[in-house]
Parts: structure tokens; C-alpha cells; sequence
């Protein structure tokens, strides 16, 4: 199965070469950008590198198999924040880089984004709209500030923001695709039994899953949390710290004029543990008695590259992701990470219980635009303001962190 290189690139192999292309670059920009770390100036939020990849190679770039283009924006700030969130330069580029592996999730948003998870599950990649790519750009100061301040900040974790320009097939038109790597919030190794991505909205904040079977791998949302009378359960202690930080992180995000992110609530109960069996990697399928889940994550061995379809297939027992790596021994120190990666639920007098809350505030580059000014008054005639999702920032603010106050624990 090899790619072609040259006009005629199917569908499949553009995403493919996208792939290639993303972690060539950040393997170069990121391994380029070492040295000792000088206090961050004014000029490292606005900086940009620019890197040419050839066949051929050059000074600065080694030889590549296509011919695109790179462009890491404020590399100094983002490693900055890389160690803020504490992680290992070398690690960061083995999980993403090395052997080149990915696995893609075609848009389980509605925006149109690609989503790639790096091979051990860490770190996701996703696609952004350009006006998400400007808003990074305007907010990276304060968002530097706030992680400064926050450690324990319940927002996404960036650790690069990056544009590809490639040519697209036949005709000699450029395209730019901006993208960004976070943090998964989600682990390798812990079945998540549930997923809810919450805003606090009703309006259109519902998920209809009609077969049993597929209902733990739906992201069901904020009417679903309420038919389902879903709650976290946190002792005082938590629950305390927990509100503390997202009213800090909500008030961050109000200040920047950003709306429509969630709070992604993936909840794994140790009672029941990882029922799927999935005795197998995404990315080395040895186990060749689940012939249907292989197949599923359609892997395709192309050199290096490996783009594998299929989110819902993870690395459950996969040796290398169950051992602690030092980047998840350094994020054991962050308060809401710091159980199996995730936030340990407790009782009313602070006891442990069997779940396992995964957290965090997704989405967050949206920003109050006027195309979301218009469908505020639109939807507004017709729907009771308080419940629809376009409403300025503020008040977008202030009813997502009263969803989760009311609605969020047992009363
Ligand atoms: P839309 O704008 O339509 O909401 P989007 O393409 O911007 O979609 P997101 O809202 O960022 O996508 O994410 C969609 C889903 O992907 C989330 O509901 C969640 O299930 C998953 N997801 C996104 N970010 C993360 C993350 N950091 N960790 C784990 N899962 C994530
Ligand atoms: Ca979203
Ligand atoms: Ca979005």
C-alpha cells in the first residue's frame, strides 16, 4: 500500500499526507526550538517560524517525502507552557512522532475538524477554523497568564499551534490548515462508562441513542445529564477545590470573550471496570481472534505512517500505555489529574468511591463573533433566551458555571 506522491491523491491519502506532514513538522520545529529558556518577552507571543520541506532537503529542514510548508507560531511560549503543564520535551516528540503513528476520528464535532490521537493516546491533534487559529493568537497572552496563576486549570491544555500549507491535487492552489495539539483527557488504560460534553444549554443539548449497546460510546449532553439524573459525587474538600477552579477558569474565558466550549465529563466506575474487552492495540493488532474490531480500526501499514480509523478502539492493555511514563508521573502533581489520571469522586465525609471523573473544559476557541451576535437574535425571537447556546460571553459564562453548581451534584 503505498502512496503515491504526485497529482493524483484519492481522498484517503490527502488526509494521509496531512498526517505525515503535521508531525514532520512539529518533530522539526519542536526539536529545533532547545537551548536554554529565556524569560518569555513580548515579541515571543507574536513570533512565528516558518519552515520549508523538500524532497531534497536544506540547512534547515531535512529531506521530506512531499513538498509543504510549516509554520510553528510563538515556539518559545508553547514550550514554555509544555513545561508548564509538565511535560518532558523528549517524551512530547516520542508520543508524537516516533514511528509516526495516529489514529484519526473523522469530526465528532459538527465544525468539520479532524481529530488525531497520538499513539499512545496522550495528546490530540485537531484541526482548526482560522478564526479558532486568531483567537488563540489574541488570547495566548492571558492564557499563558492564567496556566501561570492556575496550575491546576481545568481549561485545555495547547502545547503548539501550527499551520500546514500543502498544495491540493490538480490544481496548483495552496491550502492552509491551521492545527493544534492538547491534552486527551481521557486515558489509555480506563474504560470511559460515560461521556457527556455539557454547556449548559438545553436548547439542541440532547443525544439520541436508540440501541443499548451503543450507549456507553455516545457523548450524550446536557439533557441527557438530566433525564439520566446523572451527578458527580465529590466530598466537600473536592467539591470545593473543583468549583473554585472552573469559577477562575470561566472567569478567564468571560474576560477573553470566549463561548460555546463544554465541560467534558468522562466518568469511569472502578466496580465495573474495562468491560469491552479490547485485548488488543489500535496501532499492532496481534490478536487476530477479534478479526471484526481489527478490521473496524482498518489499519492500513503505510511506512511509518499509520492513520487508523475508529475512535472507540483504544489501547486498553497495552503494556506501553499502562506503564507510567514519566510525563503521567509528572502530571500526577495536578490536582485534578492526579488519580489514574483523573479526579477520584468522594463521599459526603471526603471517603474515596469507585468513580473516576475525567475533566476538563474543551472547545474554548470560539470567540463571541458577530456571526454568533446574528444568531443570537435570530434564535432569540423564538426561544427563550436563557436556553440557547449563542449568547454573548458573559452570560454564556455565568450559565454554564450555574449548570454545573446546580445540576452537577446530588443536593
Ligand atoms: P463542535 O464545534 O461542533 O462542538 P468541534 O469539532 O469543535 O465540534 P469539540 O467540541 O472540540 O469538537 O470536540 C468534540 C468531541 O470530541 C467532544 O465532545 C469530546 O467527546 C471529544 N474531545 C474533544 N476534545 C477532547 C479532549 N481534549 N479530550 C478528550 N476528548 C475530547
Ligand atoms: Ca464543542
Ligand atoms: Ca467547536
Amino acid at each position: 500500500d503505498k502512496v503515491l506522491v504526485g497529482n493524483k491523491v484519492s481522498e484517503g491519502h490527502s488526509n494521509y499526507i496531512m498526517a505525515y506532514n503535521m508531525l514532520t513538522g512539529i518533530r522539526v520545529a519542536v526539536s529545533r526550538c532547545s537551548g536554554i529558556m529565556k524569560p518569555l518577552k513580548e515579541q515571543d507571543f507574536k513570533a512565528s517560524k516558518k519552515l520549508t520541506f523538500d524532497i531534497t532537503g536544506n540547512e534547515l529542514t531535512p529531506s521530506s517525502r512531499y513538498d509543504f510548508k510549516f509554520k510553528d507560531y510563538s515556539p518559545n511560549v508553547f514550550r514554555e507552557l509544555r513545561e508548564l503543564f509538565g511535560l518532558d520535551p523528549a517524551d512530547y516528540l516520542v508520543s508524537l512522532t516516533a514511528k509516526y503513528i495516529l489514529s484519526e476520528v473523522n469530526s465528532p464535532g459538527k465544525s468539520g475538524s479532524f481529530f488525531y490521537y497520538s499513539r499512545d493516546y496522550k495528546f490530540i491533534i485537531k484541526t482548526i477554523h482560522r478564526s479558532e487559529h486568531i483567537t488563540l493568537r489574541r488570547i495566548l497572552k492571558s492564557y499563558h497568564q492564567h496556566v501561570r496563576n492556575n496550575p491546576n486549570t481545568l481549561v485545555s491544555q495547547f502545547y503548539g499551534l501550527h499551520r500546514l500549507k500543502m498544495p491540493i491535487n490538480f490544481s496548483g492552489q495552496k491550502r492552509k490548515i491551521y492545527f493544534i495539539v492538547m491534552n486527551n483527557l481521557f486515558p489509555a488504560n480506563k474504560e470511559i462508562h460515560r461521556t457527556y460534553d455539557l454547556k449548559g444549554s438545553l436548547w439542541k443539548r440532547e443525544t439520541l441513542v436508540k440501541e443499548e449497546h451503543k450507549k456507553h460510546k455516545a457523548v450524550l449532553k446536557d439533557q441527557n445529564w438530566l433525564a439520566n439524573n446523572q451527578h458527580m459525587l465529590l466530598g466537600p474538600k473536592k467539591k470545593n477545590k473543583f468549583l473554585e477552579q472552573i469559577e477562575k477558569d470561566v472567569a478567564f474565558l468571560k474576560a477573553a470573550n470566549i463561548m460555546d466550549y463544554s465541560l467534558l465529563v468522562g466518568i469511569h466506575d472502578l466496580a465495573i471496570g474495562n468491560v469491552t474487552n479490547q485485548n488488543f492495540s489500535v496501532f499492532y493488532p496481534k490478536d487476530s481472534t477479534n478479526r471484526d474490531a481489527i478490521n473496524s480500526t482498518n489499519p492500513i501499514p503505510v511506512d511509518e505512517v499509520e492513520v487508523v480509523g475508529q475512535q472507540s478502539i483504544r489501547p486498553m492493555n497495552d503494556s506501553e500505555s499502562v506503564k507510567l511514563t514519566s510525563v503521567q508521573q509528572q502530571q500526577q502533581q495536578f490536582y485534578f489529574y492526579n488519580f489514574e489520571c483523573g479526579f477520584r469522586g468522594t463521599n459526603d465525609r471526603d471517603i474515596p468511591t469507585d468513580e473516576i471523573y475525567y475533566l476538563g473544559i474543551i472547545d474554548c476557541l470560539t470567540n463571541y463573533s458577530y456571526i454568533k451576535r446574528a444568531e443570537t437574535v435570530i434564535k432569540g425571537f423564538y426561544q427563550n433566551r436563557k436556553q440557547i447556546s449563542a449568547v454573548p460571553a458573559a452570560e454564556y459564562g455565568d450559565r454554564f458555571l450555574s449548570f454545573i453548581k446546580e445540576k452537577g451534584f446530588k443536593k
